[in-house]
């Protein structure tokens, strides 16, 4: 299985970025997911290649014209799923990168400035995904961090480095127990004993407890109300 990304952006310099290192960039060289990049700029009007332009009604910043992005759009062959980066977008969930590590395509628009004209969003029908309630400076960010969380979730990519459904937001919803490793002891901090029993079913017991206590107590919004506490 491969995801091919196609990300449209002003700033195509910025790809791979952090993507062509480590286990996302030896998949990428693998084969395992594709990278593409259309610069919106060719597709700008006039001698400037202007993109965009002032907001109808007024206020502060530019809009990217939904012309230039409706064409920057229209050249990607098998574009798949179109995601727009947006702070105003359905939050990124476990979930919901679940359900775009399964697509065979998906293209990214990153917006900048003020954003992105809605009819261009409208009329090539581009779902909306913001990475957090936060605002961003453009999508190219956004765009990285959500095709990094795809990515690792793809057959081969993270090979036995890490197992998806033990971490956090895995079928259980909650937070991940602690992690320790060596040395035992740490300046006077001691690594909590039953890990050092050897009691497979104590260990899951325990990490079981933890994942639940540390949800409880930073993210009971994750979790059922019956099972707050
Ligand atoms: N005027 C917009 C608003 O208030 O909602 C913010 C625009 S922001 C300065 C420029 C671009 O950055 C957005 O069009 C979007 O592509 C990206 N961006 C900013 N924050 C983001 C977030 N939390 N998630 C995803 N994309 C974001």
């Amino acid at each position: 299985m491969c995801v091919r990304f196609t990300v449209l952006t002003l700033f195509p310099e910025l790809f791979p970025g952090p993507l062509g290192a480590s286990l996302a960039g030896r998949a990428l060289e693998r084969g395992l997911w594709a990278l593409h990049t259309v610069n919106m700029r060719d597709f700008g009007l006039g001698a400037h290649r202007a993109v965009d332009d002032a907001p109808f009604g007024g206020g502060a910043g530019m809009v990217l014209r939904p012309d230039v992005v409706a064409a920057a759009l229209d050249s990607v062959p098998g574009p798949g799923r179109r995601i727009c980066l947006s702070p105003r977008g359905a939050p990124l969930t476990q979930a919901l990168v679940q359900d775009l590590a399964a697509e065979p395509a998906i293209t990214l628009l990153c917006g900048r400035y003020e954003g992105v004209d809605q009819r261009a969003l409208d009329a090539r029908a581009c779902e909306e995904i913001s990475i957090g309630d936060y605002v961003l400076s453009g999508g190219e960010i956004a765009a990285l961090a959500l095709m990094d969380a795809v990515v690792r979730l793809i057959p081969g990519v993270m090979g036995n480095a890490q197992t998806p459904a033990e971490e956090s937001f895995g079928p259980e919803g909650l937070l991940e127990y602690p992690h320790y490793t060596r040395p035992g002891v740490w300046e006077g901090r001691a690594v909590p004993g039953v890990l050092l029993s050897g009691n497979h079913a104590a260990i899951a017991a325990w990490r079981a407890e933890q994942a639940l206590a540390t949800t409880r107590a930073r993210r009971p919004d994750l979790l059922p109300p019956q099972r707050r506490g």
